[in-house]
């Protein structure tokens, strides 16, 4: 979603925009996949060459366990306050006033790209570290096996350092 800069009429524009197009790479590696396209609603206002815009966004995607890898889904929603700004804009008083309250984002080419800003923002939101459940157990480090639907029945790794000698041995 572009929007040139010079259609902004003076009193402001209501915009409202799904992202189908928004891949699970656009967002971060650690997205498995999108179940509901981004979607914002957001008001653009002109501040000279500045471009102010405020509003809601919501996103549904799938993300993997960092921990167990099971995929899980999580919604995405929030509030942006972005600042669009041109290289070249002078820095004048009200541009700084801005700069300072909000999130700063290049544009060029006359048109602010809301799409853009909208899926790095989910970027910036998404956890690095994803987690099923926060006590997420993960996988059993002898089979591998997902601890969540119950224990696999192995022995519990030993952790005296005096059995890893012996631990070693019985590997080979
Ligand atoms: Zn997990
Ligand atoms: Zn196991």
């Amino acid at each position: 979603m572009r929007v040139r800069v010079e259609d902004i009429p003076p009193e402001g524009l209501e915009v409202e925009f799904t992202d189908s197009r928004a891949a699970a790479q656009d967002l971060g590696p650690q997205v498995a996949g999108v179940e509901q396209a981004p979607w914002a609603c957001l008001r653009l206002e002109r501040r000279g060459s500045l471009v102010l815009a405020r509003g809601r966004y919501r996103a549904q995607v799938d993300l993997e366990c960092s921990r167990c890898l099971a995929r899980f889904g999580q919604t995405l929603a929030g509030t942006v306050e972005w600042a669009f700004r041109p290289p070249e804009a002078p820095r004048g008083e009200e541009v700084r006033l801005a700069e300072d309250e909000l999130d700063v984002i290049f544009y060029q080419g006359g048109e602010v790209d809301l799409a853009q800003a909208l899926r790095d923002e989910l970027s910036l939101v998404l956890p690095m570290a994803p987690l099923c459940r926060p006590d997420c157990p993960g996988l059993c480090p002898v089979c591998g096996k997902e601890q969540n639907n119950g224990a696999c029945g192995c022995r519990p790794r030993q952790t005296d350092p005096r059995w890893a000698k012996l631990a070693k041995l019985e590997e080979h």
